[in-house]
């Protein structure tokens, strides 16, 4: 569904957009236009079978002028290095604009986990963090989860990171099981910070929060959280899609019973509570055209283009996923009238929980649920608020002002650091 745009030809364009709206001096904004270090491996796993296969893994530590790299990594066929770049970039813009003490960076491995056993995920897992440990480190880069990774394969990294360091290094990843110095609230943080975000939007632009509809595109870590906070806040989702169709009920789906059902059978195909599409592509086609008050692309980027921004039937569109809309698309929903909170902002819930876990990790202090919601709560309305204001005081849409929020940041800190030697 691409437009021709490139997600890293996106980010830069707007990158570059909010360095000249600020004036910003132009060699030192240099300096944000490539990244730090890119590492590519390549590196052979036994398959169950007996077999070897060979494997291409990426880390990029996009920027560290603000402070160690974060970043998730991603188990996906499409997994290249341009496009871990660009989610790189987008890193280090959400540290920046919600304020956490992080650069930016992203990691991944082009393959297909759903052909993979545990296994077998495992060892691609063990291998991959040894064939970026001199990268890694609680000061240096820290990984997270994201698409078709979680706390398990977070426990592998850190386990195989304190293997060869020879002791427990809890604060080297984050999104952990509990158990292991994961924190309370890790892994629906990001769909709770979405639900946070999107009645903060709401309340600005004066539509009710309570009965509102929504669609949403996706049904993993994102997706599925979203709707389990959007249902409990009294938002109706009217729509959702995954890899294995689509389920709709403009009465409202039963979001307990689907998230009961998806915890079961890891898809939503099966879920009997609406009229359900197999084929997800028509899914997703009917899901952009909904017309609801909120959709969220939650899955992958590049959903959102010039093909089908004038399909969005939603009045708002908050950004679960990373790069879900086009540079191209974001103008044609802007002549629509339509609101978009950027990723940067709208799904920062994740990395802001992230900081709290490395926090808790490196002072071996653990907080309670209650605290780290209320501060996940503070931390990511107090950076919505800035922008939205930004984006009145020089009369832009949000993208723009969070650009320019982030750019501003982490050029403030290169000029304050200065450049090496
Ligand atoms: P996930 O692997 O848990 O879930 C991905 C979901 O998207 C699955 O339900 C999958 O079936 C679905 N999907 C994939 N392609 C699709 C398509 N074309 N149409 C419809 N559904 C599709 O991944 P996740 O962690 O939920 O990440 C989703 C997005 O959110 C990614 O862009 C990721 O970078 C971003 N994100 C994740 C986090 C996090 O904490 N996990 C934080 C910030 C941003």
């Amino acid at each position: 569904m691409s437009d021709g745009s490139t997600l890293l030809g996106d980010v830069l364009s707007r990158m570059d957009e909010a360095a000249e709206r600020l004036r910003i001096d132009r060699d030192m904004y240099k300096t944000l236009r490539s990244p730090r270090t890119s590492l590519t491996v390549t590196f052979p796993i036994r398959m169950d079978d007996g077999s070897i296969e060979i494997f291409t893994g990426y880390r990029v530590l996009y920027n560290y002028a603000r402070g160690p790299s974060k970043g998730g990594v991603r188990y996906h066929p499409a997994v290249n290095l341009e496009e871990i770049t660009a989610l790189a970039a987008i890193m280090t813009l959400k540290c920046a604009v919600s304020g956490v003490p992080f650069g930016g960076a992203k990691g991944g491995v082009t393959c297909d986990p759903s052909r993979m056993s545990m296994n077998e995920l495992e060892r691609l897992t063990r291998r991959y963090t040894y064939m970026i440990l001199p990268l890694l480190g609680p000061d240096k880069d820290i990984p997270a989860p994201d698409v078709n990774t979680n706390e398990q394969t977070m426990a592998w990294m850190m386990d195989t990171y304190s293997m060869l360091a020879g002791y427990t290094v809890p604060g080297v990843v984050t999104g952990k099981p509990f158990q292991l110095g994961g924190s309370r609230g890790r892994s629906y943080a990001t769909g709770r910070g979405v639900a946070f975000i999107t009645a903060e939007t709401l309340k600005r632009l004066d539509m009710p929060l309570e009965g509102a509809t929504a669609a949403i595109q996706g049904f993993g870590n994102v997706g599925s959280n979203t709707a389990r906070f959007f249902h409990e806040e009294g938002i109706k989702v009217t729509g959702v899609t995954d890899l294995s169709g689509g389920i709709f009920n403009n009465s409202g789906l039963d979001i307990p019973a689907l998230l009961e059902h998806v915890k079961r059978e890891r898809r939503i195909a099966g879920f009997d509570g609406g009229e359900f599409i197999s084929d997800y592509q028509r899914a997703n086609e009917r899901l952009i055209r909904s017309k609801v008050d909120v959709l969220v692309p939650a899955a992958l980027e590049n959903q959102i283009t010039v093909n089908n921004a004038a399909d969005v039937g939603a009045d708002v569109i908050v950004e679960g996923a990373n790069g879900p809309v086009t540079s191209g698309a974001d103008e044609i929903l802007a002549r629509r009238g339509k609101v978009v909170v950027p990723d940067i902002v709208a799904n920062s819930g994740g990395v802001i929980v992230s900081y709290f876990e490395w926090v808790q990790d490196v002072q071996a202090y653990l907080w309670t649920e209650e605290q780290v919601n209320q501060r996940l709560k503070e931390v990511i309305t107090g950076s919505f608020s800035r922008v939205w204001d930004k984006s009145e005081d020089h009369s832009t849409d949000l993208r723009r002002a969070s650009y320019m929020e982030a750019v501003e940041k982490i050029v403030d800190v290169t000029r304050l650091r200065g450049i090496f030697p």
